[in-house]
């Protein structure tokens, strides 16, 4: 006998695109005022919280990350990225939230009331849409030459297979930061890239400074004010203050940041500001975005500026969305 996952019934009001957090706020939210809810996300539940770094501690405590009102139990002080995805996988199971996963929303036609949306695998009618997409799958590429070779990543799960490596990281805030220590400790010999003069001056105040000691004492190397030029298979070039050199490098993480998809936002047809972050244009008291009937939550609304909202901040869009819908 086979058992495959059953398909929810598809009927809904609102279709709300991505299960990060954010998106599974908005669905209990607007759940909650008696319209029916979809969400459908490319990847897996909670597939940004995923992508994080094995036992990562979230900066915020429990109580911040909160959705629907139940409670986050950690054991610590502030909930390991394990904690976090089981607690938002059993907030959406006890809400028996409507889901279709691994499956991406690709256009939306039709107006306020009478939307159809294409995903990748169907059609789905429906009277209203929030966005969730978040950012963290659209990184900020270097635009170099080797920038596709099989040893660069743009994102940082793990260490231990780095013990004993050359591991440059590009970038200087928190998760070039954290990636830098953990390499570090792992036993990798770890080069810190960085475009400025400095760590980032944001980077969190329990990280920085042990960052900063490590570099001090010598045991992380830090070029300032330099940038990579060229990645081949075990090199890179980079170009500082004191002309060009060319390290040893095995491993490349280039924790450069990420960007909304622009590309979708525009096919969604939602307006976005002509601004250096890019900010998707939305009614601040409803979240309701420049096409009517269409909404913005979490992350996404800030465009590039991508520190602008966070789950502690962005979950409390899903009642100003809820409002505006009921
Ligand atoms: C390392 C790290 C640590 C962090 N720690 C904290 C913290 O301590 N506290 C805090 O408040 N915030 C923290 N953040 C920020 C926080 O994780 C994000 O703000 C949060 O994930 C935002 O939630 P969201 O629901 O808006 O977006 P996301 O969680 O990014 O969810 C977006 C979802 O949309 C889906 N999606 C995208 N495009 C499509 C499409 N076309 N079709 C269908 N689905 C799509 C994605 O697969 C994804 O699941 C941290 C971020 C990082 C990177």
């Amino acid at each position: 006998m086979t058992t495959s996952a059953p398909t929810p019934n598809l009927e809904t009001d609102v279709i709300i695109v991505g299960a990060g957090p954010v998106g599974l706020a908005c669905a209990i939210e607007v759940g909650r005022t008696g319209k029916r809810c979809l969400v459908v996300d490319k990847g897996a539940l909670v597939n940004s919280l995923t992508g994080y770094p094995t036992n990562m501690e979230f900066f915020s405590t429990p109580d911040l990350i909160e959705i629907g009102g139940y409670p986050l139990v950690s054991s610590r002080y502030k909930p390991i990225r394990e904690e976090a995805i089981d607690y938002y996988r059993r907030v959406a199971s006890k809400e028996k939230l409507r889901l279709l996963l691994y499956e991406s929303v690709e256009d939306l036609s039709g107006e306020k009331e009478n939307f159809t949306i294409k995903t990748s695998k169907r059609t789905i009618s429906c009277k209203a849409v929030v966005i969730a997409t978040g950012f963290f799958d659209q990184p900020n590429l270097l635009n170099i030459p080797g920038e596709d070779l099989p040893h660069v990543s743009h994102y940082f799960r793990e260490a231990f297979t780095f013990t004993g490596r050359n591991v440059c990281i590009v970038g200087a805030k928190n998760s070039a930061a954290l990636a830098a220590l953990q390499c570090h400790r792992r036993g990798a010999h770890v080069t810190m890239i960085i475009r400025g003069e400095q760590v980032g001056p944001n980077v969190k105040y329990w990280i920085r400074p042990d960052l900063m000691n490590r570099i001090e004492e010598g045991s992380i190397n830090a070029l300032f004010n330099s940038t990579i030029t060229h990645i081949r298979e075990s090199e890179v070039d980079i170009q500082s203050p004191e002309g060009a050199k060319t390290l040893s490098c095995d491993v490349l993480l280039a924790l450069t940041g990420y960007h909304p998809d622009y590309t979708l936002l525009k096919k969604l047809s939602v307006d976005i500001a002509d601004d250096h972050a890019a900010t998707p244009l939305y009614n601040e008291e409803t979240f309701e975005s420049s096409r009517p009937g269409v909404f913005l939550a979490g992350t996404v609304c800030g465009g590039r500026h991508t520190s602008r909202w966070f789950i502690e901040n962005g979950r409390h869009h899903a009642k100003c969305i809820a409002n505006a819908l009921a």
